[in-house]
């Protein structure tokens, strides 16, 4: 299911807009209970849907159901002040290199395509 049909990009195209909304409603009802709670053994509501790997616009890792979670918002929010800490994504992927696409180990290239 491919759909690159977008040439200008609406804010609401970028993810944000009433399919998010539906799509996030719909993971909550499946996915009701926050997760980084439940590692820890605690059981809490989520109220939120996360992306695991920031998104930076990219709507292919924007829309990828795996790297959303369920979270509640006292976990959302260390979660992302974490993050912002280190300035990277914490982890590797398969082939050794950072998540984080901005890493310098990407090459340093800055290109933002979703720049306005
Ligand atoms: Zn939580």
């Amino acid at each position: 299911m491919k759909r690159k049909r977008y040439s200008r990009k609406s804010s609401a195209e970028r993810g944000y807009g009433g399919r998010w909304q539906k799509a996030r409603a719909a993971w909550l009802k499946a996915h009701p209970l926050c997760e980084m709670c439940r590692d820890q053994g605690i059981t809490t509501a989520a109220t939120l849907v996360d992306h695991i790997e920031p998104h930076r616009g990219d709507q292919e890792l924007f829309w990828r159901r795996d790297n959303w979670q369920s979270l509640c918002a006292p976990c959302h929010n260390s979660h992302k002040q974490r993050m912002e800490k280190s300035g990277y994504v914490l982890g590797c992927g398969v082939n050794g290199l950072p998540l984080d696409r901005n890493h310098h180990w990407h090459g340093g290239s800055k290109t933002n395509t979703n720049s306005d």
